[in-house]
């Protein structure tokens, strides 16, 4: 990821004695690129890694029945970052049935040591973690528990499903909501049955508002499931539960379903990613689904100072490539608008 242009602190120390001038000059002409290198340890950001739409049965839950990991390209990236969270895209259980449901997943337990190994939490709120009913729900709460994986947008009833997941790291407290507003909305936890949380815009208002409030948080990022599948630009109903989340307090807000990219915009300052798209995920002849973004956000006390996306090439059997020719968006603070880096260095737009 490129730094902001600033001033590396050895500036400060670049006044007399005229011996260590010429070295100071030297070091201030040439230092950009080490900056990152070089910042002292409190400065240093913390690396949030977000994977979107990630289904685990099909040819991927095969590949990993045969000893294989379709996360093998992006492991790097994944273990240079502090938080690494991914879109569940399925129930991960041993039971329950799937009604009549177009489209229905469900991943066999064995894929959660492969998923543990890159991340540290996965969010549950979307239109097929409830594919195979709540029993099967249920039961992947407890696989998660028991594998170490997090989660957030899911609960075995409704008060868990709307708790955020408190990630410490560096001092700073950060809260992870999730929420699903794509039907069906069976898939709702209740009082007392498991499930997923839904977008209500004042229940989302009052989650955020309690995340700094009652848990302490000092950031706060939803992770939305919403928009229309295939449209590049998100709609007005995404902008709107936007803005309702940034003036609540949300410092950024992820999202997807499209399983295409949209756009995104910054909102008073908080970047809003409205879709990353697809990561694992078998498809498709369409172009746009297999080509999706690895978001790394870059976070400290201010939120989020930087975010670039790396391009996951989405092969036929649903397993995901890093294209690091293509260019895709990034922004540091500072800048006046979203650019364009090639593996994490800023190009200029064509
Ligand atoms: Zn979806």
């Amino acid at each position: 990821m490129t730094q902001a242009p600033k001033l590396p602190a050895s500036a400060s120390t670049c006044i007399t004695p005229w011996l260590v001038v010429l070295a100071c000059w030297a070091s201030l002409w040439g230092a950009a690129p080490a900056l990152a290198e070089t910042a002292p340890l409190s400065d240093k950001p913390i690396r949030l890694v977000f994977a979107g739409d990630t289904l685990l049965d099909d040819a991927p839950g095969a590949l990993i029945a045969r000893g294989a990991d379709p996360f093998a390209e992006f492991a790097a990236v994944f273990a240079a970052a502090d938080i690494r969270i991914a879109n569940l895209e399925c129930v991960v259980a041993t039971v329950g049935s799937s009604g009549d449901k177009n489209f229905t997943f469900r991943a066999h337990p064995r894929v959660l040591p492969v998923l543990k190994t890159h991340f540290d939490a996965v969010a549950l709120a979307n239109n097929h973690s409830g594919d195979f009913g709540r029993e099967a729900f249920a039961q992947m709460l407890g696989l998660l528990r028991h594998a170490g994986l997090a989660q957030m947008g899911g609960g075995m009833n409704l008060r868990e499903a709307h708790t955020p997941w408190i990630v410490e790291r560096q001092g700073l407290r950060i809260a992870f909501l999730s929420y699903n507003e794509f039907m069906p909305r069976s898939f709702e936890a209740d009082h007392n049955a498991p499930g997923v949380a839904w977008s209500e815009d004042e229940q989302v208002v009052d989650d955020i508002r309690k995340a700094r409030q009652v848990h302490r948080a000092d950031l706060v990022i939803p992770i939305m499931h919403w928009g229309w599948e295939n449209e590049l630009v998100a709609n007005v109903r995404q902008r709107q539960l936007a803005r309702l989340m940034v003036e609540a307090g949300a410092d950024a807000v992820i999202g997807g379903h499209p399983h295409v990219t949209q756009d995104i915009e910054h909102i008073e300052g908080k970047p809003v990613i409205y879709s990353v798209g697809n990561f694992v995920m078998k498809e498709t002849d369409n172009a746009n689904q297999r080509r999706g973004w690895v978001l790394r956000l870059d976070l400290d006390k201010q939120g989020v100072r930087g975010f670039d996306t790396l391009v996951a090439q989405i092969r036929m059997d649903g397993v995901p490539e890093r294209d690091d020719r293509a260019a895709s968006p990034c922004w540091q603070r500072g800048d006046q608008a979203v650019g364009q880096c090639v593996a994490g260095q800023r190009v200029q737009p064509r």
